[in-house]
């Protein structure tokens, strides 16, 4: 190598490593420790490349030789929130036309570029994590937006993928009644019929960069006349035992959409550590829960948002969810139940609140801080990245959040997040 090329290439080394190496300081108003619900006046979080070095007290600014000194005295200061339930590449589906459309009227790489914005979005909203359950029909989009995002080509937050989500043969939509019978039509998801095409659909869905797998254990929702529900089981014990067994070989969760005992069961005895939605589980559902440690992802306000348009649709099934889901939810906290924060956005309009799960939370028996903790401390634990997010502690990711007042006394200033950081970069500045 020249030798003036040397230098060169070292003095770009060195810059480089400046750069990765740069202190940031902010200045909180108040900063919120999650963890014990204290909220701390005039601290300040010191920064070196995307980790968090310290949160040091009041007066030891004037020792803190930052680069960037950011000021958030009038802001209150939090952890990045976390979705553990988003569909991207999903722009609200309230009817079954909704649906219909997106997969046979769009191609893939529209509904990806619509899924940059969904991205963008969920950022903005505060949400720096995001756990994505099922591409509905997109193929392995997340997988390319998750490393778009990692590689700085598109704003977004971090990303825990599922990729395609698996069913069982003829389960799910494009529904083949709806159409004329002699087309063949793409599915929303991965179908499988058999324990081996069960572990060959998780090894596949690893193989493209699934974080997570993601099953739907149960369909055909129903009320009983004393008020309790049940539903359809979409596998057999030895696919859902399959599925949940081939997962964990590969050191991989798996997330459950489950309304009922009859999938909420199943995919609790295959392994399941998460149960999405739930709207219609009873108290064997809860004990079974509470014993086996898994969480809780309730998704209560997309239930409300679709439950019109599907009543019209003919299906007041989701009217009747919203109806009991005030007593479920306090029944669950009460018997202990672990909740993280979720909301099915997607399922939903982007345009919509993704903070809204916390107004409910709230009204149904959290306290402001448990709710928040829901999308935070909980959250992390169920994605496996305890002490990485959802924390602002040394050596945590710099993912956080700044609003205007205290959130612990009003959650409803969560949709309202005014100043957001992800990996020590500030992607929403205030004004
Ligand atoms: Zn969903």
């Amino acid at each position: 190598m020249n030798k003036n090329i040397t230098i060169l290439f070292l003095c770009f080394l060195f810059t480089s490593f400046l750069d990765a190496q740069k202190i940031i300081a902010i200045k909180c108003g108040q900063l919120l420790d999650v963890r014990t619900g204290q909220v701390n006046n005039n601290q300040t979080i010191v920064i070196k490349g995307n980790i968090i070095q310290s949160v040091t007290p009041p007066g030891a600014l004037a020792k803190i030789k930052a680069d960037t000194l950011i000021d958030l005295s009038d802001y209150f200061v939090l952890p990045g929130l976390i979705d553990c339930h988003t569909h991207v590449l999903l722009q609200a589906d309230a009817t079954s036309e909704d649906y219909d459309v997106q997969i046979l009227k769009q191609s893939i790489p529209y509904r990806t570029i619509r899924a940059v914005r969904s991205c963008n979005i969920a950022l903005m909203n505060g949400f720096t994590t995001i756990r994505d359950l099922g591409t509905e029909g997109a193929g392995f989009a997340d997988v390319d937006l998750k490393k778009a995002i990692n590689n700085n080509i598109i704003p977004g937050p971090r990303m825990f993928v599922s990729t395609l989500a698996i069913n069982t043969t003829g389960h799910y939509p494009i529904k083949e009644s709806d159409y004329a019978w002699e087309l063949h039509f793409p599915k929303g998801l991965q179908e499988i019929t058999g324990a081996d095409e069960g572990r060959r659909a998780v090894r596949e869905q690893i193989a493209h960069g699934a974080d997570w797998i993601k099953i739907y254990a149960d369909r055909g929702y129903y009320k009983l006349d004393d008020g309790s529900y049940r539903s359809l089981p979409n596998f057999t014990t030895e696919e859902i035992s399959a599925i949940g067994d081939e997962a964990t070989r590969s050191h991989k969760k798996m997330a459950a959409h489950a309304m009922t005992r009859d999938g909420i069961i199943a995919a609790i005895n295959a392994g399941a550590s998460s149960i999405e939605h739930g709207f219609g589980m009873d108290d064997d559902c809860i004990r079974l829960m509470v014993q086996k440690n898994v969480y809780w992802v309730p998704t209560i306000f997309v239930n409300d948002y679709v439950a019109e348009g599907r009543a019209r649709d003919g299906n007041p099934i989701n009217k009747y969810f919203s109806e009991s889901e005030p007593a479920l939810f306090s029944k669950a906290i009460k018997a202990g139940v672990k909740i993280a924060y979720g909301t099915d956005i997607g399922g939903y309009d982007w345009d919509q609140p993704e903070a809204k799960d916390f107004e409910y939370m709230v009204q149904y028996g959290l306290s402001p801080l448990q709710a928040i903790q829901t999308a935070t401390i909980n959250a992390a634990d169920l994605l496996s990245q305890q002490n990485k997010i959802g924390e602002i502690k040394p050596g945590a990711f710099a993912d956080i959040i700044a609003v205007k007042g205290d959130p612990t006394k009003d959650v409803k200033l969560l949709q309202q997040i005014q100043w957001v950081m992800k990996d020590g970069k500030v992607w929403k500045n205030t004004k």
